[in-house]
């Protein structure tokens, strides 16, 4: 998607902190960070939000790389929160489906 942030994100257009990368996912440091580890895992493919995600396997297969990133990665032992912001009013800015990965610290709720 030629004006989408995190798809040039992903062709190393815009320069990013990445931390893990396969055939169906890229994962980078947010760059405003709001835990000691804050990590956004984003599929290859472009989707603008989960409720535009009509593909079972994409969501699972993205659980299934958060999953793996924040034990084998990030190492995240003690745990983290994995957090997906849908449209404005749950907060989504950048129109590329992204699950965070908060952790580091506990974290309140
Ligand atoms: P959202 O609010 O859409 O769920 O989350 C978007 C996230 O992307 C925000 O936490 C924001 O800090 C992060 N972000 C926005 N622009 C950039 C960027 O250019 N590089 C990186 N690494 N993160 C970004
Ligand atoms: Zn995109």
């Amino acid at each position: 998607m030629p004006d989408c942030l995190f798809c040039k994100i992903i062709a190393g257009d815009i320069p990013s902190g990445k931390v893990y990368e396969d055939e169906d996912v890229y994962a980078f440091k947010d760059i405003h960070p709001k835990a000691p580890t804050h990590v956004l895992v984003i599929p290859k493919q472009h989707v603008a939000t989960l409720s535009d995600c009509d593909d079972p396997a994409l969501i699972g297969m993205l659980m299934d790389r958060v999953r793996k990133i924040a034990d084998e990665v990030l190492n995240l032992a003690a745990g983290y929160r994995v957090v997906i912001n849908v449209r404005e009013g749950g907060g989504q800015e950048v129109f590329h489906l992204h699950a965070h990965i908060l952790g580091g610290k506990k974290l309140p709720f």
